[in-house]
């Protein structure tokens, strides 16, 4: 063949996180094959699905045996009820002037969060928090926004935002000129929030520059203090310079169900060649029509059960269930000595790996003395390293279990 490959994949960097970790884990398997291993790495829910969102979507698939209750290809910009349901209860309830209209569902957060790409331009000046949710910054490589990667693992064009104990694991405004921002908060990994003062310090730079905040609140269900944003339109101006992304798959247990929603207020506007201004609503609404055909309508039903009262009890409990797991995680490890962050207002433990060992060998150390899989820091950027993620997706036996192995250590 002589067909040319999308050479901007070369650049990425071998070693995928999770990949790694499961060639780690699996080496270690092969070898002690009696371990009973406790998984608390990959960010993915263990619960099961929430009985009102399985209930909806049982009556959907009888409807779609029948003549009159059939559904076919759906709106690609997701179904009305849907997106009235999520305006209602994920934004104008909390006092966001959000339309349905500007609302896009899709088959997840970590698509849009890439695809968003396709429609902005190549000579933006990105900026990531450092460390990061792997998929912004890859995204940006695939799609040939970035250099080589270099110094620490770090890309060049790309400019990163420590996010450490340092600093109160807050994001300061950068100096110079960026033009998109990738903020997650509540924080993957490290399960830091942003207060409302920090986002309109963040907005108020993205008015000032004509940037584009891309705001990940995949885990602004799991936010328990009163006085934390759950959406960025909560800060006034946030309509004219951020795009946010959510997703059913934390909050409802929908990682293996697939849905989420993109909100792209009507009135954002970016810049053509010619110095003209071009809403990206418009050209959102065009890639989605072009490149996508929808959610299921099954699925679609059940994230709309999510919004009934039974539904939002049931994603209550669920909330609670992993954020008690976090609270177990965060006090037994300090019981143990350990410095934790985070679990709080997020389902993600950060700790600092004890003194002599990185990120790495803290992974193995783990592994191999107690049996339990994390995710190291480093992982997620230089900046993370000297740190680890312990997630609070578990069994309540299985977070005990790895917490009292942890201890003996
Ligand atoms: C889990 C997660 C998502 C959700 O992704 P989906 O594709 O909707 O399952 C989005 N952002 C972050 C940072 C996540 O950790």
């Amino acid at each position: 063949m002589v067909v040319q490959i999308n050479a901007n994949y070369l650049k990425l960097k071998a070693g995928y996180l999770f990949p790694e970790i499961a060639r780690r884990v699996k080496d270690f398997s092969s070898k002690h094959p009696d371990a009973d291993l406790i998984r608390l790495g990959i960010g993915d829910v263990t619960e099961p699905l929430p009985e009102a969102c399985r209930n909806a979507m049982k009556v959907a698939i009888d409807e779609m045996g029948t003549l009159e209750g059939f559904h076919g290809y759906g709106p690609e910009q997701g179904y009305l009820w849907l997106r009235e349901a999520i305006a209602k209860n994920d934004f104008q309830d909390r006092g966001c002037d959000i339309d349905p209209d500007e609302i896009f569902v899709s088959d997840g957060s970590k698509c849009d969060s890439s695809n968003i790409l396709d429609i902005l331009g190549d000579s933006n000046r990105v900026a990531v928090t450092d460390p990061v949710y792997p998929v912004y910054v890859d995204s940006n490589v695939m799609a040939g926004r970035t250099g080589i990667s270099k110094d620490f693992g770090r890309y060049e064009q790309l400019l990163y935002i420590p996010i450490t104990a340092e600093n109160g694991f807050q994001a300061e405004i950068p100096e110079n000129h960026v033009d998109l921002i990738y903020l997650c908060f509540p924080n993957n990994p490290t399960g830091a929030v942003a207060s409302k003062e920090q986002l309109a310090n963040w907005v108020q730079y993205a008015i000032d520059h004509g940037s584009l905040i891309l705001f990940d609140a995949a885990y602004e269900a799991f936010i328990q203090d009163e006085s934390i944003p759950h959406s960025i339109y909560e800060i006034p101006g946030a309509k004219e310079c951020a795009i946010e992304f959510r997703s059913f798959s934390k909050n409802a247990g929908f990682t293996g169900t697939r849905c989420a929603f993109t909100v792209i207020p009507k009135g954002l506007k970016g810049v053509a060649n010619n110095g003209e201004k071009v809403d990206l609503w418009s050209l959102w609404n065009r890639r989605q029509s072009t490149k996508f055909n929808g959610v299921s309508y099954i699925v679609q039903r059940g994230a709309h059960a999510a919004y009934s009262i039974e539904g939002r009890n049931q994603i209550n409990s669920l909330v609670s269930f992993y954020m008690e797991n976090a609270t177990i995680i965060r006090n037994q490890l300090s019981e143990a000595g350990l410095k934790v962050f985070g679990g709080e207002n997020a389902p993600y433990v950060w700790l600092n790996v004890p003194k002599g060992m990185d990120s790495w060998q803290f992974f193995d150390f783990l592994l191999l003395k107690a049996n339990v899989v994390g995710t190291p820091g480093s992982g997620f950027g230089s900046s993370g390293e000297g740190y680890f993620r312990l997630s609070a997706f578990n069994s309540r036996d299985n977070v005990n279990i790895a917490m009292e192995r942890i201890k003996k250590l």
